[in-house]
């Protein structure tokens, strides 16, 4: 039996880690962190590809189960009162659950038959003809026959097998951060976001209302801030949004207590070839859409199956597979970073008058007539790719024994 090395364990690695599997493949997934990371932001599925694939994972069901249901968003005044509200159909996608949801529930399917081994990375790959020595930061070095790197926007098999971020990753000029808050204000399904120059925070209820979500974004000249320590881009926040108005001094005071703190770069993953000899990337990855496009998620799971269909379809032969992969999936990512383009700028508007075009837009966004040309826009890009039916089996096997 062939195996495979993951590295990373949040979307893209154990959706890969369920399709080996019914491909016969044995799967080791290493994950920096050192448990399942939990909390964070939502995220959405469109369209009929990424129904489709969710359904044929046998996944749809827990995740309707546990979708968020939210509703509308509204700009605020300083003083709370809603300027604009934009109804939910508006930018949602057919289903929506928060990151880490989402990881759990891959994680429980994939566990029976997946190596699990958390806080742990890949310092040094060496390949040769027959396969590749992994040496580990804890455990021992052990042969694999292909490494997969699905570790996120900073992938560490990235920059082992393809170089350093800097030549792939192109900053947006914004830095996110996000974390967990009471819901102080009562919010019910609904999100509130408050607008000046170069800042934007939000708040929006989360598990049935019982907790809410912070979110942050601000105006960063350039990376690195994203590999300050956590404490220290507390601090970066907490400066940055110091008097603001609104809500943002109490949201700020919640978020040293908060379990979830995350903060990176709002960027983009923009890579010519996604393998190279018998390494693979997939997810975020190798073609990081970021986060305000909305198609991250349903790229890393389109990807995933991609890649492992090819993989049962050429018998393992990996050469014909991962040229297989990067032609399929090329022009489907080209398309999702497309997405993604532009949306900063406008997001987080950097002068008063940005930020004044940005309230009054949104308070016409719901009549205006293009409205539904742009959501069926980006529902045309989730859906830009016809999956061939791979030869995957149709069930878990150790869920079918
Ligand atoms: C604030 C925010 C909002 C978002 N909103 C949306 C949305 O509305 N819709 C949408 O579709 N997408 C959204 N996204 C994007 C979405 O989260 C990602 O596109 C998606 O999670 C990609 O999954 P992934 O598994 O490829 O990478 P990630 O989710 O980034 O996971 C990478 C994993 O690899 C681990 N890792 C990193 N380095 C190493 C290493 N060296 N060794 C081992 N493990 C490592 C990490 O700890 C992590 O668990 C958003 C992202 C952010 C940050």
């Amino acid at each position: 039996m062939k195996n495979v090395l993951i590295s990373g364990a949040s979307v893209a690695g154990p959706a890969l880690a369920l399709w080996l599997h019914r491909a016969g493949y044995s799967v080791t997934i290493v994950e920096k962190a050192p448990d399942l990371r939990d909390g964070g932001y939502a995220v959405d599925f469109r369209g009929d590809v990424h129904l489709g694939l969710l359904r044929k994972m046998g996944v749809l069901d827990d995740i309707e189960a546990a979708e968020t249901n939210m509703g509308a968003t509204s700009y605020v005044k300083a003083n709370g009162k809603r300027i604009a509200t934009m109804p939910e159909d508006m930018f949602a996608g057919d289903v929506e659950i928060l990151r880490g949801d989402l990881a759990r529930i891959l994680y429980e399917r994939t566990r029976p038959y997946t190596e699990y081994l958390f806080g742990e990375t890949i310092t040094a790959m060496r390949e040769d003809a027959d396969g590749v020595t992994v040496s580990f930061e804890h455990a021992e070095p052990r042969r694999f026959d292909l490494v997969v790197g699905a570790d996120g926007l900073h992938s560490g098999v990235r920059r082992l097998a393809f170089g350093p971020e800097e030549r792939f990753v192109r900053h947006l000029g914004l830095h996110c951060a996000v974390f967990t808050v009471p819901n102080h204000l009562n919010l019910d399904r609904e999100g509130l976001g408050y607008v000046t120059p170069g800042r934007v925070a939000l708040m929006y209820a989360a598990r049935d209302n019982t907790e809410a979500r912070a979110m942050f974004y601000f105006a960063s000249g350039s990376l690195g801030l994203e590999r300050l320590s956590p404490d220290a881009q507390r601090r970066l926040v907490a400066e940055t949004f110091a008097g603001a108005g609104w809500e943002t001094d109490r949201l700020l005071a919640a978020m040293d207590d908060a379990p979830d703190f995350y903060c990176d770069a709002v960027a983009q993953v923009r890579m010519e070839s996604f393998t190279l000899g018998r390494v693979a990337l997939i997810g975020d990855a190798a073609f990081s859409p970021s986060p305000l496009s909305g198609m991250g998620t349903g790229l890393a799971l389109v990807s995933a199956y991609v890649l492992a269909g090819e993989l049962a379809a050429a018998h393992g032969d990996h050469e014909a597979a991962f040229a297989r992969y990067q032609e399929k999936i090329a022009e489907y990512a080209r398309g999702c970073i497309k997405q993604g383009d532009g949306v900063a700028k406008f997001m987080v508007p950097a002068s008063k008058a940005m930020a004044a075009l940005l309230r009054i837009s949104s308070r016409m966004m719901p009549y205006m007539p293009g409205k539904k040309a742009m959501a069926r826009g980006v529902r045309r890009t989730a859906e830009a790719i016809s999956l061939p039916a791979y030869p995957l089996g149709e069930g878990d096997r150790a869920a079918q024994p």
